[in-house]
């Protein structure tokens, strides 16, 4: 059969070791420390978190490692063994603003950057990154490379933020500001949220309308039970206009409707019908209606998981993750073709549901799978890819994993 290829996670004293050797070779120097942060999986609630509505994440046992040394002055040093190319990035803190700096560095000095903005003080630093979460996968490296940078500036400056969930909300907006307005990434809070302020054993119901968390147990293995992970590979090209488009609809939609945001929408059916008239002449009415479908019926999706997760029926999420996955193909029109077949495939072979995870067109899937059955399904997926002449997906099983912190 096809060779099923699993994404190990490295365990924190190798992380460390690894940054920490590659720290010595770049910079002949003793770190001050090494720092880490989690990707996530987002079990429901896909394009919700831009839309004031609910997220269910958690995060990966696969992490980023920062390690990093303070310096006196704003010069800023970086390597990357994911970017080994770009060989040392280098950026005065001094001249950095919205569309100064491009590269992997950005989304580093980025929360340098606005931690300054929101009145902290943070100087240069030089700092080496070596990672285990699956790259550019829709698993949120992104965020995982921000979060390790808050919690390392955070501490090496004294700053307060990384002790209580306070804090690291703060810390959690500072990296969005660093992703939106300086790596130039227009996404909500969801994935910063994960890496900062997640629980180990659970997942974190996310209700971006005011930022409010709570923990909710996430132990599948106690129901026999695994979230299989499906890295795609598949990379498209449209990402980011589509993502911006889809954004652009929402806010619109919810102008016309005249709620601050598509989460106030109550009667759903009431609103597909306003839009009508309501939208601007030229809208697509439509394409929105079918947009605002989705979020509106997605938040009621994740509503739903956590009554069941609360009752015990665990097994019953699966068919709520088929359902999404449905909306966000047909109605908010994310997936692709590789998201469809890792999807169906992994349903076919005995998965309890499943669905895309992440902003679409590419990335990453997630399977309710029975603990007895995931290497079957696995292979399975692997096989329908290997027929379909598609790159060999990767997999992983995500077990509720512990937040951003020093390792
Ligand atoms: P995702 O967050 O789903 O993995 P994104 O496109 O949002 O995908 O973020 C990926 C980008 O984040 C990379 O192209 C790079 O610029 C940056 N990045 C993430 N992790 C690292 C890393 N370990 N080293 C260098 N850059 C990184
Ligand atoms: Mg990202």
């Amino acid at each position: 059969g096809t060779p099923v290829e699993w994404l190990e996670a490295w365990t924190p004293a190798e992380g460390a070791a690894r940054a920490t050797a590659a720290f010595h070779a770049a910079f002949a120097a003793e770190p001050a420390g090494v720092w880490s942060a989690p990707g996530r999986a987002n079990v429901i609630g896909e394009h919700t978190d831009y839309n004031g509505g609910l997220c269910l994440p958690m995060a990966l046992p696969h992490r980023t490692y920062l390690a990093l040394r303070p310096r006196e002055d704003d010069v800023v040093r970086l390597v990357s063994a994911q970017e080994p190319q770009a060989g040392v990035w280098t950026a005065d803190l001094a001249q950095v603003a919205p569309g100064s700096v491009s590269g992997w560095g950005s989304y580093v000095v980025g929360v340098a950057w606005a931690l300054r903005q929101a009145g902290f003080t943070v100087a240069g630093f030089d700092a080496v990154v070596d990672s285990c979460v699956p790259y550019g996968a829709g698993l949120s490296s992104s965020a995982a490379l921000e979060s390790a940078v808050a919690v390392a500036l955070d501490e090496v400056h004294g700053l307060g933020l990384g002790g209580d969930d306070a804090g690291r909300a703060r810390l959690a907006e500072v990296c969005v500001r660093a992703e939106n307005d300086i790596a130039g990434a227009n996404t909500g809070g969801m994935d910063q949220a994960a890496a900062l302020r997640t629980r180990e054993g659970f997942a974190l119901m996310l209700d971006t309308r005011d930022g409010s968390t709570r923990h909710i147990p996430f132990d599948l293995a106690a129901h026999d039970l695994a979230l299989l992970v499906i890295d795609t590979r598949a990379e498209h090209q449209l990402v980011d206009g589509q993502y911006a488009a889809r954004r652009a609809t929402c806010e619109e939609a919810a102008t016309a409707l005249g709620v601050s945001t598509l989460r106030e929408v109550t009667d759903l059916d009431g609103a597909l019908e306003r839009l009508g008239q309501a939208l601007p002449p030229g809208a697509e009415v439509e394409v929105s209606r079918r947009r605002v479908r989705h979020v509106v019926t997605e938040i009621a999706r994740v509503e739903l998981v956590d009554d069941l997760l609360a009752a015990d029926q665990v097994e019953e999420v699966g068919a709520v993750l088929t359902a999404a996955h449905a909306s966000l193909r047909d109605d908010y029109e994310v997936s692709c073709r590789e998201l469809d077949l890792a999807v169906d495939t992994a349903i076919a072979a005995g998965s309890l549901g499943g669905r895309m995870v992440g902003g679409g067109f590419g990335g990453s899937a997630i399977a309710l799978v029975r603990d007895s059955e995931v290497e079957q399904v696995a292979a399975t997926v692997a096989a329908a890819f290997a027929d379909a002449a598609l790159e060999a997906p990767g997999f992983l099983v995500a077990t509720p994993a512990s937040p951003a912190g020093r390792s």
